[in-house]
């Protein structure tokens, strides 16, 4: 581990730390936290803290809701946006049950034990995201709006942009949090930008994604702006991905590389790709789970909607990026950074390891333009398409049992209960779209 509990004890004494936020993640992918003052440090790395995870959506019923939080040693992390005087720092925590066991609807457990799967195999599995968002102004009120005053596109360079500043600041402060930026800049629609930073362990990456949002979220409001990860908060402009890419290593070398193959990819590599596509359609209520997700998926927009991979397009789902050797990834573009990332990142890896176990071949790769093919030559190819909204992804997610299993019973089966009650509510609202298309015609 990076800290001991006494060193984390003498830090935080050092540091002037007054409180401290016991953080966890939700099923839906939001961040938790129980605040503690340092005097109750001691306690909470015994794991002698509780809270009560009734009240906490898709947990556990009343009768069994007390829950402990185990603090992950190496997640310390002071706030840098805190005051200088009584600092908030953060401990990611794991969730046991009172007898002693991880509760299996947590879900850093259910990555951790997708991670475990890898290890047994002999893998570690490395992920880095792309994660996109909008910055936009907050009203009178303080409450977000969907406007923006910004005019810049694709990587301009716009000095007087308010949303440039904050971007400036949000990789500033990321770096402050020992984040490796790697790069940011202006993303495609007006108002949306990108911060991608290093790759990572997976589980050091889910925590960091959670971080990362937290962090730009946070920095976004001292600019009078707010920071939106809503996949497609805008009709007829670019939504927000989260692009994953991914690799194994084995004994500290990447085995998806092999020069000897014509794409410079290894057995691993290709089977790998070909447990994604199997898997797809029953992981995409985990990498998309809105039902404005599946605004984001449609053609036009640089997001991919059919089920293909290509090592040299960048339109399809799977996408090898050009670089090899120890960089050798495979990038996934469905996914949308409002998906929880431990459950996204253990779905991914279970399809990919599935693929090497079966050896699954993937289909051919497709290095045309899929937007451009006919519907007679998508068929031909045998080009399925990403569920086409909520309610499909979510049948597909119970139709493929490989993936609920690696979601494991508890939260699978809240998890489609509560995607189910969101379709319903969504389908039956009347929206301004229908009022402007029937109001005054009929
Ligand atoms: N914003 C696009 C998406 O929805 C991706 C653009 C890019 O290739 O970075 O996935
Ligand atoms: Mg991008
Ligand atoms: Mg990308």
């Amino acid at each position: 581990a990076k800290y001991t509990k006494k060193q984390i004890i003498e830090l935080v004494e050092e540091e002037d730390v007054e409180f401290i936020r016991l953080q966890f993640t939700d099923m839906f992918g939001m961040f938790k936290n129980v605040a503690i003052t340092s005097s109750q440090l001691k306690k909470a790395l015994d794991n002698q803290c509780m809270f009560d995870g009734s009240s906490i959506d898709g947990f556990v019923r009343i009768e069994e809701s007390d829950m402990y939080l185990y603090p992950d040693l190496d997640t310390l992390e002071i706030f840098p946006w805190r005051p200088q005087q009584g600092k908030v720092a953060r401990l990611i925590c794991d969730i046991y049950r009172p007898d002693g066991t991880p509760f299996e609807g947590d879900p850093r457990f259910i990555l951790k034990r997708a991670l475990k799967e890898a290890a047994s195999m002999g893998y570690t599995f490395n992920a880095g995201p792309e994660c996109e968002f909008f910055l936009y102004h907050s009203d009178d009120d303080g409450l977000p709006t969907t406007l923006s005053h910004e005019k810049a596109g694709y990587f301009d360079m716009a000095p007087l942009d308010l949303g440039e500043n904050a971007r400036r600041d949000m990789v500033l402060t990321l770096e402050e949090m020992g984040f490796e930026v790697e790069a940011s800049h202006h993303e495609v629609a007006p108002a949306q930008h990108e911060i991608d930073f290093r790759y990572d362990e997976a589980l050091s990456t889910a925590d960091n994604i959670m971080t990362f949002k937290l962090a730009v979220k946070t920095i976004a409001k001292r600019h009078g702006l707010h920071a939106t990860f809503m996949p497609k908060p805008k009709y007829g402009i670019n939504g927000s991905g989260m692009h994953i890419n991914m690799s194994l290593s084995k004994d500290g070398k990447n085995v998806f590389a092999d020069p000897v193959d014509a794409l410079g990819l290894s057995e691993e590599a290709y089977y790998f790709i070909g447990g994604i596509i199997r898997h797809m359609k029953g992981m995409t209520a985990i990498t998309n789970p809105l039902v404005n997700s599946y605004k984001r998926l449609v053609p036009g927009f640089e997001a991919p909607v059919y089920i293909a991979w290509s090592a040299t397009n960048r339109s399809p789902l799977i996408r090898i990026p050009a670089a090899r050797g120890e960089e050798t990834r495979i990038e996934l573009r469905s996914p949308d950074p409002t998906a929880n990332p431990y459950l996204a990142l253990a779905v991914c890896l279970a399809a990919g390891l599935d693929g090497i176990k079966n050896k699954i071949k993937p289909p051919r790769s497709v290095d045309k333009n899929i937007f451009h093919m006919s519907v007679d030559e998508k068929e031909e190819e045998g080009i399925d398409s990403l569920p086409s909204n909520l309610r499909e992804a979510v049948r597909e997610l119970e139709k493929d049992e490989f993936i609920r299993g690696v979601l494991g019973e508890h939260l699978a089966k809240r998890y489609i209960q509560a995607k189910k009650a969101e379709w319903q509510d969504y389908t039956t609202q009347v929206t301004d779209w229908e009022v402007d298309h029937y109001l005054s015609k009929f």
